[in-house]
């Protein structure tokens, strides 16, 4: 049995993941600004070394794997644009970054970032915000968007996505990850039905947008059918898995990108 730590475990997927984990035997570290096992603040710096130090702590220096699954939606107020870019991308690369090693002692490490289809289906999410992120420059990428208005929210939700499935494909293939065992992918959510879309649906104005959205399936997603893709991700059957980010959105991204091969 293996040892797992999985960030957003009070909510949503993250718990679903928790759950079903510890379902199968294993040690599970969840961490979350909510209830958890580390309690913390993934939108500052200090919160994130705080997760990252208690966290190897807790596994004393060596994780099977972990979930990435702390994260923001869009919604109204000025200062949601920098929450978002906070803990959707500082908050997944500096606890990654920090536990590299505990995940490399492992020998076969899996890792699953929780990205979303929102990377390919928001329109003009701008070069330059993704770019700041890379950079690792949140304040300009919250810059980046603010000419955006009362849509900032979910230009810099998409940008932090993407940077984040940008950074999971030119890291995972690197020596000191790939080279060395840890297997680093990504999921791509649609709308599932979980408390951050709830938040979205009781907003009329979103909500009419959400629901107009086409999803050929129909509907929306299950967090435990997502979170049983986020399991499946850290077993051995994905053992060749490497540096892919995993659409399950009931068909939207195939819906607008079919020909893009
Ligand atoms: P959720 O709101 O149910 O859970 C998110 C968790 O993140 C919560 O437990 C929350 O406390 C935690 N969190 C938020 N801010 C934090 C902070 N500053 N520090 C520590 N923890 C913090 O959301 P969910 O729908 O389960 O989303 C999980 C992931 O999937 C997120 O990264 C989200 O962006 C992504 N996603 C969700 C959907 C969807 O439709 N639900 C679609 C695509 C992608």
């Amino acid at each position: 049995m293996g040892v797992y730590v999985v960030t957003g475990s009070a909510s949503g997927m993250g718990r679903a993941v928790a759950e079903q984990l510890r379902a199968a035997g294993h040690t599970v570290i969840g961490v979350d600004i909510g209830e958890a096992e580390v309690v913390a603040d993934l939108s500052t710096p200090q919160g994130r070394k705080s997760a990252v130090e208690k966290v190897l702590e807790a596994a004393e220096g060596r994780l099977d794997g972990a979930v990435l699954a702390a994260g923001l939606g869009p919604a109204p107020g000025p200062e949601r644009p920098r929450l978002i870019a906070e803990v959707n991308y500082f908050g997944v690369v500096d606890l990654l970054t920090g536990w590299r090693s505990a995940l490399e002692a492992a020998g076969n490490a899996k890792v699953v970032v929780f990205s979303s289809n929102s990377t390919t289906t928001t329109p003009a999410v701008p070069g330059r915000t993704v770019k700041a992120f890379l950079s690792g420059d949140a304040d300009k990428a919250v810059r980046s968007v603010r000419l955006f208005g009362k849509v900032a929210p979910s230009i810099i939700y998409a940008a932090s996505k993407i940077a984040v499935s940008r950074w999971v494909r030119r890291t995972a293939v690197r020596t000191e990850w790939a080279g060395v065992g840890i297997r680093l992918n990504a999921l791509a959510p649609g709308a599932i039905m979980t408390p951050l879309l709830e938040k979205q649906l009781s907003t009329p104005s979103e909500a009419k947008a959400i629901r107009s959205f086409p999803v050929p399936v129909g509907g929306f997603g299950d967090a435990r059918q997502l979170a049983a893709w986020a399991v499946f991700m850290l077993s051995d059957a994905a053992d060749f898995l490497c540096g892919s980010v995993v659409f399950v959105d009931g068909g939207s991204d195939a819906y607008f990108r079919a020909d893009d091969w």
